[in-house]
């Protein structure tokens, strides 16, 4: 999608305040003699930021705004090196507020809502997001956080909480949770606000046939505000997202260029009129695609489909390709087993072995079954796993992120 002329304005606008104060990407800027860009092939010229170099401004090197108009900080987990810390201006926490009520209002809901939040607060953007967002919807919010289901459930039915705010993996484990009480008659959930990690269709189908509710994909990422900058609609043909704040490009992850609209590459993202710390063609490593057309809604924000999964995902098994996605679209084509699922790789014998354990009831045949999945993970991917069925409730939930890929080779 080209940039628009407007666009191309905001962006010289955010390369003029990254020059003048000198911070870590002004410099880079300055030191390649960029002042602006002309056109839509000069914005192409721009070149990329990294999360691996957002480390290195570590820890205020991205501050763009003066420090007296700095009003908060957040950070991303550091699970590898240092922590990267975004700094923002009391309009950029506005800005934020309103890109999430906008999308709590594309999801449907009102200030007659009751919002029960389960991401954390903390440095990260999660919880506040999602809170700031409510109170400026005009919504009740219901601050919870992550942990102690008992006390979620009990909230949850005392103040009649109508949406629920969780990852894909907290909303399954409360889910379950509320079948195995029998108080599903007691939950007055509406509507799910689900964080953007990728999650299948079988356990989207899960948590809304389970808790009756409707579900909505709520993407962001903490170098770029934090969640809010997209969500799908009631038609529910991928995320619209805020071209007024953010211009997004769909790139090919190896080459860099761009794709044509539809195709699917990496997201990357410059922000518009961030003033803390604004960033130009940010790799997200998160793949998807534009989708083209207009929505039914009517709606004139432009859509990305569902995250599709990360540029780092690929697995390279007996030098093979494999993304987790193509097992997990395998998977959901056994009615006999859960949406959860998790893959081993390791290393033995001069061998690499690929070990996918899934969940079943007690009442079906489990080697027939393993050999079933087993067979038609091969026709996809070219070489056999070994399929472990376990029963039901084995495998683990996270109230976090679930981690369902766990590589032993390298440890
Ligand atoms: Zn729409």
């Amino acid at each position: 999608m080209q940039i628009t002329p407007k666009q191309l304005e905001q962006v010289n606008d955010r390369i003029k305040a990254l020059v003048s104060s000198g911070s870590f990407y002004g410099k880079k800027l300055a030191e390649a003699g960029i002042t602006q860009v002309n056109s839509y092939e000069e914005f192409l010229n721009l070149p990329f930021s990294e999360k691996a170099d957002l480390r290195d401004a570590y820890p205020l090197g991205l501050m763009t705004a003066p420090e007296e108009k700095i009003v908060r900080i957040h950070s991303s987990s550091g699970t590898t090196g240092k922590p990267v810390i975004i700094p923002y201006t009391q309009k950029d926490v506005d800005d934020w507020a309103i890109m999430f009520a906008r999308c709590y209002e594309v999801a449907g809901i009102t200030e007659k809502d009751r919002i029960h939040i389960t991401p954390g607060y903390g440095l990260w953007t999660a919880g506040i997001g999602f809170q700031a967002g409510c109170e400026r919807l005009g919504a009740m919010a219901i601050p919870m956080g992550p942990g102690n289901t008992e006390k979620q459930l009990e909230m949850m039915q005392a103040m009649g909480s109508t949406v629920l705010c969780a990852t894909s993996s907290y909303a399954l484990m409360l889910a379950e949770e509320i079948a195995k009480r029998g108080i599903r008659d007691k939950i007055r959930l509406k509507k799910g606000v689900i964080g953007s990690e990728r999650w299948s269709a079988k356990m989207r189908e899960r948590i809304a046939n389970e808790l009756g509710i409707e579900l909505y994909d709520i993407y962001g990422l903490t170098e770029i505000y934090g969640p809010g900058i997209g969500i799908n609609c009631e038609h529910n043909t991928g995320m619209h997202y805020w071209d007024d704040y953010l211009y997004l490009e769909i790139i090919d992850p190896e080459t860099g260029e761009p794709v044509p609209d539809g195709e699917k590459g990496e997201i990357v993202i410059t922000t518009l009129v961030k003033e803390g710390a604004p960033l130009i063609r940010y790799r997200t490593h998160d793949l998807s695609r534009i989708i083209p057309g207009e929505c039914p809604c009517g709606r004139h924000y432009p859509r990305i489909d569902v995250i599709d999964g990360r540029t780092d995902d690929m697995m390279k098994i007996k030098g093979v390709n494999v993304f987790p996605k193509q097992i997990e679209e395998v998977l959901a084509t056994f009615t006999e087993i859960s949406s959860e699922y998790q893959i081993r790789i390791s290393h033995l014998d001069g061998k690499d072995t690929m070990r996918i354990y899934v969940e079943s009831t007690g009442d079906v045949d489990f080697a027939a079954l393993s050999k079933a999945i087993a067979d038609r993970v091969k026709s996809r991917i070219g070489f056999t796993p070994i399929v472990k069925v376990v029963e039901i409730g084995i495998l683990p939930r996270s109230e976090k992120k679930s981690k369902r890929v766990i590589d032993e080779r390298y440890d």
